[in-house]
């Protein structure tokens, strides 16, 4: 295993070193008491530290969990890179929901995209025009992801309408730099993309975003309003990283 590259990041920083390996670590500051060491699914290691705890004192307890944060830096760094670019070509796999599909494409004077237990099946007026091929799974991951999104919406909204919150209209689209947004008028904006990953990480993005109709910013209120409804969500948060990337 390859020792970890130092990793530069804005702000207050701090080393972590285990033996020869050396890491360098965003150093931010809480209002609660417990110092924790976050190994993002990028690599990136965050440390969160009491609001008034001294520098050496943050040092020594970071140095005592080095062996730890490098054991999650080389565990992370195992994993399976991002998904190739998709061809759209017999074989290739595709994920849908969490699962991955493969794919098989024939010629077929009807259009569309089925699911057959753990196969895709793009049937297209020419299996090997590719752009024609895409046009169908766009579409195709489109509609399922309008029609399970509002499903998982109505799941876990149950608890914000408790709070107050009328479900929200729901825009599903292609976001190029997020899962999902709240607009001013408290609509929910989800990444159609959203649709490759499995129920439970679709509910977490949905549930990030009804916590914001009470919230706006990511405060300790949200941050306890979220814990509230998804206790697990930070995992989940870690698990749809690592998934889509
Ligand atoms: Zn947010």
């Amino acid at each position: 295993m390859s020792g970890a590259s130092p990793m530069m990041a804005d702000g207050e920083q701090i080393e972590v070193g285990w033996g020869e390996r050396r890491v360098i670590a965003r150093l931010e500051r809480t209002h609660r008491r417990v110092l924790r060491i976050d190994v993002q699914p990028s690599g990136k290691v965050v440390v969160i530290a009491p609001a008034g705890e001294a520098r050496s004192d943050i040092q020594d307890r970071v140095n005592r969990k080095g062996s730890w944060v490098f054991r999650e830096i080389d565990r992370i760094s195992a994993r399976p890179v991002s998904t190739p670019e998709r061809r759209f070509i017999s074989g290739e796999t595709h994920l849908l929901l969490g699962r991955q599909y493969r794919l098989s494409i024939e010629e077929s004077n009807d259009p569309q995209v089925r699911v057959e237990g753990a196969r895709l099946r793009i049937l297209a007026r020419r299996a090997d025009d590719q752009a024609h091929c895409r046009r169908l799974m766009t579409a195709f991951y489109a509609i399922t992801a309008k029609s399970v999104f509002a499903e998982r919406l109505e799941a876990v909204a149950p608890p914000f309408i408790r709070k107050g919150l009328k479900i929200p209209v729901l825009i599903v689209r292609p976001m190029s730099k997020r899962w999902g947004s709240l607009t001013p008028k408290g609509r929910i904006v989800l990444n159609v993309d959203l649709v490759r990953a499995g129920p439970s990480l679709i509910d977490y993005v949905i549930c990030h975003e009804l916590a914001h109709s009470f919230h706006p910013d990511h405060g300790e209120e949200w941050r306890g309003l979220f814990d509230m409804v998804m206790s697990d969500w930070q995992s989940r948060k870690a698990q749809l990283e690592a998934l889509l990337r």
